[in-house]
């Protein structure tokens, strides 16, 4: 891909311009850290202008039939499939992803998020309530008006899809904030939705700073909801940057995913798994599985073979077809990563694996981290209960099923967890006792645009995806209707 075909600018109203400013910021290749693109950096001014763009495509879009709507989602998802290994090695490039990953999950997935949600746009319906005699009351689900969303760096694509589609199903316009390290895939997304048709100003998006363009947006009295997915502490912020016009807030926060490995499980299937689960996405995924609990009946020999193969997994330039792991989206991360590896040993950790960036010289430049495997004193320490966020998992053991439950559910985080077992009623029970927006049993990580998708604690709320992303991107309206209702007169006069 040459570097003239990139998006590098804001795309506002339908037209990929400067910023306001001038300012752009350089994003880079976490491989080697070079210089992918100067991109366009929004700030106050461009983010009046995407939203005044907004209001103004606001009235025709959100009466446009759901059945229209739907046709250009459905479009765009087929022009995200055309466009596969564009888009992949863009997302590999900007994020650090290995190529096969963003080819076999990325694309796939965001193409299947527009498909799903141009399928809903005409089949999400109101209802009529029954209600006294007489009346008819039917209940409308109306579009909010100007949404914004703002999203984090360790899925780009995906989570532009996950954000836009249920919102523009439902009759939204939108104004989106990428991170600014990761800007790349979203805009190339705003290059093919106006090729699928979608009308001017209905979609723009203003990769900027969070502290600067992120914060405006969360607080512009234009927007009528602002969804969410980042850090807990930014999600804080958001919350109070709302408060001036009460606008609608929707949260999709960190994880300490807990992974319980019962005695009677199968172990070949949960060692490959539990390696999946959090080292997928070098662990930069907030349902990653980043606290083994397993039973001590079967912890030696199960950490001897995960061992075994985390220190198998192919870690390399993220373009290779062969690379299994690739770097950290940025050398910050990755050094607040590695921080956590003292962190873990001043608090008596023992290291069984990794807590080093790997010595393979043709990665010396890039922002790499080994497979880390941590064994910290107890489930309270704090890389126990703090999010890394990077390829570092705890483990720990556990006596019963209590303590178990007693581990997982010990951290302020409930996203996703996760449990092996064989054991039926085991597993159903521990499924309704751990505190988690997502449960997975055999399994981890899966999503799919229609099974709701959040968490409960400080992981957040609201739910992306299936009928309850509609829900979250309408609101309710009542309208009564007297039919042939007999109303005694309030004030009988004569
Ligand atoms: P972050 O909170 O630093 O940044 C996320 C986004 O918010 C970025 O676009 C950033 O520019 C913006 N931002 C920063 N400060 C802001 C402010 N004051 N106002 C408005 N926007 C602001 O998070 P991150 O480090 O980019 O992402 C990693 C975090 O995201 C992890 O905690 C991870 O668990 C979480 N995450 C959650 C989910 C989920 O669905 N629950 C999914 C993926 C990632």
């Amino acid at each position: 891909m040459s570097n003239s075909t990139l998006r590098h600018q804001l795309f506002i109203d339908g037209k990929f311009v400067n910023a306001e400013s001038g300012e752009t910021l350089a994003t880079l290749n976490p491989h080697d850290n070079s210089v992918i693109a100067d991109v366009a950096l929004a700030g106050k001014a461009d983010i009046d202008k995407a939203v005044a763009a907004a209001k103004r495509a606001f009235p025709a879009w959100s009466r446009l039939s759901g059945a229209d709507r739907g046709r250009i989602l459905l479009k765009l998802a087929d022009l995200i499939e055309a466009n596969t290994e564009e888009l992949a090695r863009l997302e590999t490039m900007d994020t650090g992803h290995p190529l096969r990953d963003s080819r076999s999950l990325d694309v796939p997935r965001t193409a299947a998020c527009f498909r799903y949600f141009g399928g809903m746009a005409d089949k999400f319906e109101g209802n009529v309530v029954p209600v006294e005699a007489g009346f008819l009351n039917y209940v409308l689900r109306d579009p909010l008006g100007v949404v914004g969303q703002v999203v984090p760096w360790n899925f780009p694509l995906m989570f532009t899809s996950w954000k836009m589609a249920p919102a523009l199903a439902a009759g939204n316009c939108i104004v989106m904030k990428p991170a600014e390290i990761t800007p790349l895939s979203s805009l190339k997304i705003a290059e093919l939705m106006s090729e699928a048709g979608m009308p001017d100003g209905v979609v723009n998006i203003v990769p900027g700073l969070g502290s600067v363009a992120g914060q405006y947006l969360a607080e512009h009295p234009g927007v009528a909801k602002i969804a969410f997915t980042g850090s807990t502490a930014t999600g804080r912020r958001i919350v109070q940057a709302s408060a001036g016009n009460l606008k609608k807030v929707q949260l999709e926060l960190g994880g300490k995913g807990a992974n319980i490995v019962f005695d009677d499980a199968n172990l070949t299937a949960a060692i490959n798994g539990s390696a999946w689960a959090m080292f997928h996405n070098q662990g930069q995924a907030c349902i990653a599985g980043s606290r083994l609990i397993l039973s001590e009946r079967i912890a030696d020999e199960f950490l001897e073979k995960y061992i075994a193969l985390a220190k198998s997994i192919r870690v390399g330039n993220p373009m290779d077809e062969a690379t299994e792991m690739g770097p950290l989206t940025s050398a910050l991360h990755r050094d607040r990563v590695l921080s956590y590896v003292d962190v873990a040993k001043e608090q008596g950790g023992e290291i069984l694996a990794g807590g080093k960036a790997p010595s393979n010289a043709a990665l010396r430049d890039g922002c790499y981290v080994e497979p880390t495997i941590v064994r910290p004193r107890s489930y309270k320490d704090r890389v126990a209960q703090e999010e890394v966020f990077g390829p570092f998992v705890t483990v720990l053991t556990f006596k019963d099923d209590a303590e178990a439950l007693q581990i997982a559910n010990g951290t302020e985080y409930g996203l996703g967890s996760g449990l092996w077992t064989n054991n039926l009623q085991r597993a159903h029970k521990v499924a309704r006792d751990l505190y988690a927006g997502m449960v997975w049993i055999n399994s981890y990580k899966r999503v799919s645009p229609g099974s709701p998708f959040g968490g409960v604690g400080q992981s957040g709320y609201g739910r992306e995806m299936g009928f309850d992303a509609m829900r979250e991107y309408t609101q309710a309206r009542s309208v009564w209707v007297n039919v042939d209702a007999q109303i005694p007169p309030w004030y009988a006069r004569g």
